[in-house]
């Protein structure tokens, strides 16, 4: 169950491959100065799954999140019309690592109202959350 209590849409199996690849990505990720290896696949709408970990950079505000890199990889394969259905995201630290700001804006816009997001909250294991109770009041271009 959600923290809003609504039925789970994707399947344990589901939920396994993706923190499976999130995990194995994760291993990639280049971060010499945090030392915080974060990892995070992607389930697209047409059951396609793209992955991504965080790229670091000595002028530390380059540094691009596993989130924000596995969704490009799913825009640079898939087009602009993609839809999330999950994303989990993992870390090789044993901590909690939910989306950053930046992230939630990025799942935002690509995101459905049932798109699902697991990541270890502060006791570890999985959680799963909605994009609306990430991000409430995300930022809306037609909103101006
Ligand atoms: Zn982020």
């Amino acid at each position: 169950m959600s923290q809003n209590g609504a039925p789970d849409r994707l399947s344990p199996a589901q939920r396994n491959e993706l923190q499976r690849r999130a995990l194995a990505v994760a291993a990639r990720a280049y971060a010499p100065y945090s030392s915080f290896r974060v990892g995070a696949a992607v389930l697209l709408e047409d059951g396609s799954i793209t992955t991504g970990c965080n790229v670091e950079n000595a002028s530390y505000r380059l540094t691009t999140c596993a989130e924000q890199s596995a969704i490009a990889s799913a825009v640079a394969l898939r087009g602009p019309s993609i839809r999330i259905q999950a994303v989990v995201i993992v870390n090789l630290n044993d901590t909690a690592s939910p989306p950053c700001g930046a992230c939630r804006q990025t799942i935002h816009e690509f995101s459905t109202s049932s798109t699902e997001i697991f990541f270890p909250a502060a006791e570890g294991a999985l959680t799963r959350f909605s994009i609306d109770e990430l991000l409430p009041s995300a930022f809306l271009l037609n909103n101006l």
